[in-house]
């Protein structure tokens, strides 16, 4: 079986994208503080509305993952219930994760409205979307790394008990890899090389550190 889980340590993009302005990163992290983020909220919603007609491609991509992750869902619902209520040390205290270029993207092209930040500012603190209850935000909207982080608890869950789900991990998890790869990609293309135009960059994206818009 291929390997359907990992370590939330090692989870982030290691080439996010550089826009916003200075400022944008701070300490690794990216659009940490609030004005970067809004910034970026505002940048990427009005890529995306500019560009509408070249991303059809990127947006049908964005519409599978979301099928995937309310599918997947449904299955963290079941391992969530039997596993994190009794857990001494929920995970979410200790990791160091952030929403990268891809899961906004995925947020943006899939209709969905972005937190209203970053999930930290800083090295030091708790992700500010942990509550008592769990996670505040909705699974679309989460980084993609707080998906598909199975603890050990969890695979042990897993393999007791819950036919069919190492099967279905083990297809979805590099599928939709695969997929925030592609959608990337492509949104890369349709903004800076619009259908019938030249190639187009523009001073807001041209900055990105991206790999696929080199
Ligand atoms: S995923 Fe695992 S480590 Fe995290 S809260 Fe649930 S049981 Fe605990
Ligand atoms: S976004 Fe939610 S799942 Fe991810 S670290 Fe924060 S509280 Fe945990």
């Amino acid at each position: 079986m291929e390997r359907v889980t990992g370590d939330h340590s090692e989870s982030n993009c290691q080439r996010n994208p550089v826009f916003g302005g200075a400022g944008a990163t701070e300490g690794g992290i990216p659009w940490a503080s609030a004005a970067a983020w809004r910034e970026t909220q505002r940048s990427l919603k009005r890529t995306v509305a500019a560009s509408l007609a070249d991303l059809g491609a990127a947006a049908t991509l964005a519409e599978r993952i979301m099928h995937r992750y309310d599918l997947a869902g449904d299955l963290f619902d079941e391992l969530t219930d039997v596993t994190c209520g009794a857990c001494p040390r929920p995970c979410c205290l200790d990791a160091k994760v952030w929403l990268d270029f891809k899961d906004l993207l995925l947020i943006h092209l899939s209709g969905q409205e972005a937190p209203p930040g970053q999930l930290r500012r800083d090295w030091w603190g708790r992700c500010r979307y942990l509550t008592s209850n769990g996670c505040a935000l909705p699974r679309g909207v989460r980084p993609w790394v707080c998906t598909w982080y199975i603890c050990p608890d969890q695979r042990r869950a897993i393999a007791r008990g819950l036919p069919g789900a190492p099967v279905r991990l083990a297809r979805w998890w590099p599928q939709i890899t695969s997929w925030r790869d592609r959608m990337e990609h492509a949104f890369m293309l349709a903004v800076y090389r619009p259908s019938g135009s030249q190639r187009r960059p523009t001073s807001r994206w041209s900055s990105c550190g991206s790999l696929s818009c080199r």
